[in-house]
């Protein structure tokens, strides 16, 4: 089975209000260059596998398209030293707006990056700069077209809905532009506020409201119908795309299929283990430039319970017979006892011999994991 290969570059412009990503404050390409030695000389320091192959690769962050084209092209040397990329392979960049020109873009896509995963958010201007995104709609919009005119045909949006004040026509409006540009594909997240971040203060504090659950179902169910009047078909909780178009690098993790992971506070998935990276960009280029590996963790993990709460987040489910085949085991038999409550509570449905959520059990999908676990 090919693989996917994933790349963590941790700078940003500046620190978004809800981010709890491993990202650090870009300075200066130098300290870039240093980095990207430590990503490239860390490939070959932990491969051991024997099958080489792979068909996607992600570019996340961060804000990878900081990068410059010469950085990016080193980088992509190394996996090409190391993997069989097949000739189809997806090859993504996270960007963001107001980092590229027209000159880099181009050059992305000489490079062989052929999908761009662009941080749009929302389009209102007053919710970026709450957000602390370091950039308006209008650049949004001009990267947009900056990625149409360098040749990008396959661009997916992301937009969190749930923000601050944030009313459901303000929600309606961030769709309908969305729609309107017409991107192949869009992932659309619900605010999360976690823990130690400037949001979350703003929020303990009441500087800012508490997220209504209610207002968020509302939304989500006004972007399940508009999304599905306009031609999008919804294949996970969170992810939608025109025909075609779905992200094959991220089904992967859905599927509990190898993803090999690199960078500051990469995770990796070998078919039996989780591996995972140390988190903080100083000390991970430090134990590279040291040691070849900056593994801090490693464990062999229950791949059938897995598989089972990832698997359920796309809205085919899981068949029946597929994972019989592949665990050995039957679904229903094997949770019989934590699924009946879930039915019951109208989380999860069985049909055509598949187990999936159901529109209530997407909203609530913890909820639901929560019992695989
Ligand atoms: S751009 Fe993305 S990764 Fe960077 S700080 Fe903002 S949310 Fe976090």
């Amino acid at each position: 089975m090919a693989a996917g290969i994933y790349l963590h570059i941790p700078f940003c412009k500046s620190r978004c209000s809800y981010c709890d990503f491993a990202t650090d404050v870009y300075r200066d390409s130098e300290d870039v260059d240093r980095y990207v030695a430590a990503l490239c000389s860390e490939m070959p320091g932990i491969w051991q596998e024997e099958n080489r192959t792979a068909d996607t690769v992600y570019f996340g962050g961060g804000t990878p398209s900081l990068l410059s084209a010469k950085q990016v092209e080193k980088i992509l040397r190394s996996v090409d030293l190391l993997f069989d990329i097949t000739s189809e392979a997806e090859i993504t960049m996270e960007m963001n707006p107001a980092t590229v020109t027209p000159e880099t873009l181009r050059d992305y896509k000489s490079l062989g990056i052929n999908r761009a995963s662009f941080g749009v958010q929302t389009f209102n201007d007053r919710a970026l700069k709450l957000l602390a995104r370091g950039h308006d709609a209008n650049d949004a919009r001009q990267t947009f077209q900056m990625l149409r005119e360098a040749g990008f045909d396959n661009v997916s949006f992301d937009l969190i809905a749930g923000l601050p004040n944030q009313a459901l026509q303000d929600w309606e409006k961030n769709l309908d532009e969305a729609i309107k540009l017409s991107p192949e594909h869009l992932s659309l997240y619900l605010l999360e506020i976690h823990e130690g971040t400037p949001l979350a203060e703003q929020v303990r504090s009441g500087r800012q409201p508490i997220p209504d659950e209610d207002l968020a179902a509302r939304m989500y169910e006004m972007m399940l119908d508009k999304l599905a009047a306009a031609g999008y078909e919804q294949y996970e909780i969170s992810n939608f795309s025109l025909s075609g178009f779905k992200s094959r690098h991220n089904t992967k993790y859905w599927l509990l299929e190898p993803v090999y992971g690199f960078g500051v506070s990469a995770h990796s998935f070998d078919g039996c283990q989780r591996y995972s990276n140390e988190r903080d960009t100083a000390k991970y280029v430090d134990m590279i430039e040291r040691s070849g590996s900056a593994e801090v963790n490693r464990e062999r993990i229950d791949a059938s319970s897995e598989f089972a709460f990832l698997a359920l987040r796309l809205n085919c489910g899981i068949d029946f017979a597929d994972y019989k085949k592949r665990f050995g085991q039957d679904l229903m038999q094997q949770y019989a006892y934590e699924l009946e409550p879930l039915k019951t509570a109208g989380l999860v449905e069985i049909s055509d011999r598949r187990l999936r959520l159901t529109q209530k059990g997407m909203l609530f999908s913890n909820e639901v994991f929560a019992a695989f676990v």
